[in-house]
């Protein structure tokens, strides 16, 4: 059975309330496109897309080309013939005609405790001060961004902030493949002989994207080198990407963006028949796109490992910002 949607959408932007900043450079305003689709007996169905082209996936204006090329009814087949080189559309789209059609956008949305929930601290020396507000919000695993300073220095920050840091917090080190490979062997180095410390409290749980996404056999190899666990993002921003990985050896953590990644259904299909050891991780997407997100990784979600949504901290409240995008809500 055919469904027929009309099709509505509108460009936001929303201001980080402190910059991004990563191996990639700074980012200070996130642009997206919400999706309202409305089947033949009136139920509304919200999608966004959120596209990250730096890290992979269609550019914004790819995204509104799309948009704005649809006439004003589209059906199933429209949307999962969307073409690969168009993830956050497949996203967005897949999402918005799933089985959860929500009439209020701003209801809360269900969220797990923030223990199951990753908090990002600032790179550089501000993570030594913003660690403790996460802290009291309930975060126990925080992300790091290394690789933006010289390494004498953030080494010497790394060495303040797990003597600072609580007993049985887990940290994430994210390099954004920002490393050189010397580089990443001396953060690897460096993590196993704190893990061969039996004093440490507490626990690294693994180093991200050391390399560029163009070293995969490099990180093949150190994967295999070190004790650390190493975690693939950037070279598995889209499925193809995963399945290629996979395909060559990758057996360690697959971090996985849900809305950028492409098609729900073909990422459900492909976790399911290969049971990968996973992270999920956010976009910086507003609650729209974290809602279907999360239904994703409450569905594939293998070992526990804390999801990388804890970002609330980077917006203002987002209250009432989707009633300014739409004036009939
Ligand atoms: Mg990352």
């Amino acid at each position: 059975m055919t469904n027929d949607y009309r099709f509505e959408f509108r460009l936001y932007q929303r201001r980080f309330l402190r910059s991004l900043t990563t191996n990639h450079g700074k980012w200070d305003i996130r642009e997206g496109i919400i999706l309202r689709l409305t089947d033949e007996s009136g139920r509304v169905g919200w999608g966004e897309i959120a596209p990250i082209s730096w890290f992979g996936s269609e550019t914004l204006e790819q995204a509104l080309d799309f948009c704005r090329q649809l006439p004003g009814e589209i059906t199933d087949e429209t949307i999962f013939s969307i073409p690969d080189e168009l993830p956050a559309c497949q996203f967005g789209f897949e999402s918005a005609c799933g089985s959860e059609f929500f009439s209020m956008p701003n209801a809360p949305c269900p969220m797990p405790h923030a223990q199951s929930f990753s908090g990002l601290l600032p790179s550089g020396e501000a993570a030594l001060n913003q660690w403790e507000t996460l802290w009291q919000q309930g975060y126990r695993t925080f992300k790091w961004k290394i690789g933006v300073y010289a390494i004498a220095d953030e080494l010497e920050i790394f060495e303040s902030l797990i003597h600072t840091l609580p007993a049985s917090t887990k940290l994430r080190l994210d390099a954004n493949g920002g490393l050189s490979y010397e580089e990443a062997n001396l953060w690897l180095w460096t993590c196993d002989n704190l893990k061969a410390n039996p004093e440490l409290p507490l626990e690294i749980e693994f180093i991200e994207q050391p390399l560029p996404v163009e070293q995969f056999q490099q990180m093949l190899e150190l994967s295999m080198s070190y004790e650390t666990a190493i975690a693939l993002d950037e070279s598995v921003a889209t499925l193809g990407q995963l399945a290629a990985c996979y395909q060559q050896g990758w057996r360690g953590i697959f971090v996985i963006k849900p809305g950028i990644v492409g098609s729900p259904s073909r990422l459900r299909k492909f976790c399911h028949q290969h049971q990968i050891d996973t992270v999920f991780s956010s976009v910086f997407e507003t609650a729209i796109a974290r809602l279907a997100a999360l239904q994703l990784v409450t569905e594939l979600s293998q070992n526990n490992r804390a999801v990388g949504f804890g970002i609330d901290h980077f917006f203002e409240q987002e209250e009432t910002w989707l009633q300014s995008l739409w004036n009939d809500l």
